[in-house]
Formats: structure tokens, sequence, C-alpha cells
């Protein structure tokens, strides 16, 4: 499986989608980042990220320069799955925008992911306060007599909403 990148640059904005797995090598590690000020990452064609992919992810984002902020965008469960989990996966300066929930019909066996973004389905916890999340309604899968929910633990899925930043 191939993975690419696509790299736009604008003033010190960098913005870049991110096609394929994340594994000993990314392009994404490529992308130099001398005077950026704000990294996007749209992480939408993302599938996996396997355990040396983490570990690099890690080492590289502790070399982004400070006062690079960093926006995640689309962010798939498996990505999602690792910022709940491993420690520092996360860099300080990242936000996660918008992520991918696994949705799931028992009746279809049919399985997708929704979009949810940040300031609309959830919100981060600041300070004293905790993040919430709120699932849309009406959900469907394509059939009006489903039940279409979301298919993950929410205690577990969305530990991050927990992680406090300073207010
Ligand atoms: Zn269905």
């Amino acid at each position: 499986m191939a993975t690419s990148i696509k790299e736009t640059r604008q003033d010190n904005i960098v913005t870049v989608e991110l096609n394929g797995y994340i594994g000993e090598n990314s392009p994404l590690f490529e992308v130099s980042l001398h005077r950026v000020e704000k990294l996007i990452i749209d992480m939408s064609k993302v599938n996996y990220i396997n355990s040396v992919g983490i570990k690099n992810w890690i080492l590289w984002s502790r070399n982004i320069p400070e006062g690079c902020k960093m926006e995640l965008y689309k962010v798939p469960p498996s990505v999602v799955t690792q910022i709940n989990q491993v420690a520092g996966f996360l860099p300080q300066q990242a936000v996660m925008c918008s992520i991918q929930v696994p949705y799931y019909c028992d009746t279809c066996s049919k399985e997708d992911t929704r979009i949810y973004e940040l300031g609309k389905q959830y919100q981060l916890g600041q300070g004293e306060k905790e993040g919430t999340v709120h699932h849309p309604e009406g959900v469907q899968c394509g059939k009006e007599e489903c039940t279409y929910t979301t298919d993950v633990l929410e205690s577990k899925f969305f530990k991050f909403l927990k992680f406090h930043k300073p207010s």
C-alpha cells in the first residue's frame, strides 16, 4: 500500500493531506517545518499506524519547532486510539479539530465513520472543566427502520476529552 502526501504552503502555514499508513517512514516526517507557524494535517485518508509508526511519530513531533501550532483533521479511529493510550502521542501544541467516529448498524452489518468536529460534537476539557461529547441525533445507515449507532465504548474512545489543558 502506497503512502503519499499532498503539501501546500501559504505564508507560514503548511497544509498536508496524508495518504496511506504511518509506519517506519512517512512522507509527513520529511516535511520541512522551518519557520512554519502552523501545520495542518488532514488525516482523512490515513488508514492505520503501526508500532514503529507510533514511535517515529513521537520522535518526529518532539522536533516540531516551538511556536508551531498543529491542527489535526479527520483523525482516523486507529490514531484516536493511540492518542488515548500513548502518553505524549499528541504533542502539546496540537489540537484535534475533527475525528472519525466508527458507526455500526446491527441489522445491515454496515460499518462506517462519521466526522465529529471540535466545538460541535465535542468540547475539550479546559482547566477544571471536563470535555464533553454530544452524539448527533437521527443518524441513519440508509434505512429508516435501523438503528445506527457509534461502535465505540465512549469512556475509551473519547478518553482524550479528559486530558485537561491549562486554562
Ligand atoms: Zn441498517
